[in-house]
């Protein structure tokens, strides 16, 4: 009977979601749908229509309720028992989820008219040796950003169907805390993903309003919901390299954190890109290892990775490592799974990652 209910459910959702539509009206939106929003590149503030952002909530919805959800998992979740602290968690972690939906929604809308108050020629007073020493004081003391990058975007990252308004990018990365992590797959590991996918977003949100008043033309993106491909960005910024599960592994965290963007108009700070040779051990060292992909409960990580392109410069190549659709349920059921995180050697600190280096390019 209750599996019944919930198939009902599940059935209501996903016709709703089916039929979420947005009827073009102003000429603009008219081009811009059947134009522009299948090809990704980089588009000027006037040439994006203000429906952008709900076609991408829309996708969004689309991509995690109808293709990746499995309604059985959720059940289980419902009716599994829980102790009265897994109950506590579980509260505080759907909380967290709601702080981050509403920031994804609330980046794809605000930066088209927030721009418009900062002028155009504001950027040549700007000094950018002075401003990117002050953006990591006021990152780190207000949001607890432990790192930022900065590098010009390769057009190739650019997600199938996505726009961003500018083609440089800072990268912020925050930690997730390890005695958190180490509690996955449990209530835990689940809280401070959230956790920090939330804490993020309001951080760029903040700093990009923060640059604004400073005259810098920027687009935040929400650590959930990239319009480009996040790991290889960080890669390019010279802030660590993609490991065996697609996840970033940097010197500090292992693959202990979250990653997000600031797109900003020029190239105002110095690059912070790396010689790949620095890195690229990685990889050698994740042939080696494969522990993610072993402990993996959903079997999602792939060792013959798919790849799009090897041809970037400097990050190389951009391979998807994981499938979504074998990911997902244990991800929902345990509202963010980390078991791959958390196994990662690269993840316990202490200086782990330089003594796996030294040993790596001996
Ligand atoms: S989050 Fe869990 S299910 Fe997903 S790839 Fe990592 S270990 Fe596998
Ligand atoms: S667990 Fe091992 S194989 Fe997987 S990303 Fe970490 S180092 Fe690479």
């Amino acid at each position: 009977m209750k599996k019944k209910s919930v198939e009902t459910k599940s059935r209501k959702i996903k016709r709703v979601i089916r039929n979420l539509r947005f009827t073009a009206k102003t000429p603009t939106d008219k081009k811009f749908l059947k134009e522009t929003i299948n090809k990704p590149g980089i588009l000027k503030a006037t040439e994006r229509s203000p429906m952008y952002g709900f076609e991408k909530i829309r996708n969004f919805l689309r991509d995690n309720f109808m293709s990746r959800l499995k309604w059985e998992t959720i059940d289980n979740h419902i009716t599994e028992k829980k102790t009265f602290k897994d109950r506590l968690v579980g509260i505080r972690t759907i909380k967290q989820s709601l702080g981050a939906g509403k920031g994804m929604a609330i980046s794809q809308y605000r930066e088209l008219s927030e721009n418009k108050e900062v002028p155009k020629e504001g950027y040549t007073h700007i000094d950018g040796e002075a401003l990117w020493k002050e953006l990591n004081i006021y990152a780190r003391k207000k949001w607890e950003v432990q790192k930022i990058g900065f590098t010009q975007i390769p057009q190739d990252i650019i997600l199938q169907g996505n726009h961003i308004l500018y083609k440089y990018a800072l990268v912020f990365i925050k930690e997730m805390r390890k005695p958190w992590i180490d509690d996955a797959p449990h209530a835990l590991a689940g809280y401070e993903t959230m956790r920090t996918y939330n804490q993020l977003g309001k951080a760029v949100l903040d700093i990009s309003s923060w640059l604004r008043k400073k005259g810098v033309r920027c687009q935040p993106n929400h650590p959930l919901g990239g319009l480009i491909s996040y790991v290889p960005l960080a890669g390019k910024a010279g802030l660590g390299w993609q490991g065996m599960n697609g996840l970033l592994i940097t010197p500090e965290f292992g693959q202990r954190q979250r990653i997000a963007p600031i797109y900003i108009e020029y190239p105002i700070f110095s690059f912070t890109d790396k010689n790949p040779e620095k890195f690229l051990w990685i990889e050698r060292y994740c042939e080696m290892c494969k522990r993610c992909l072993e402990e993996c409960p959903g079997d999602a990580i792939q060792e013959t990775k798919k790849i799009y392109n090897d041809q970037i410069e400097t990050i190389g190549r951009l391979a998807r490592c994981l499938d979504p659709i074998k990911c997902h349920p244990y991800f929902s059921r345990f509202l963010g799974c980390s078991i791959c995180v958390k196994v990662c050697p690269f993840s316990t600190g202490n200086g782990i990652f330089q003594i796996i280096e030294k040993k790596m390019k001996k």
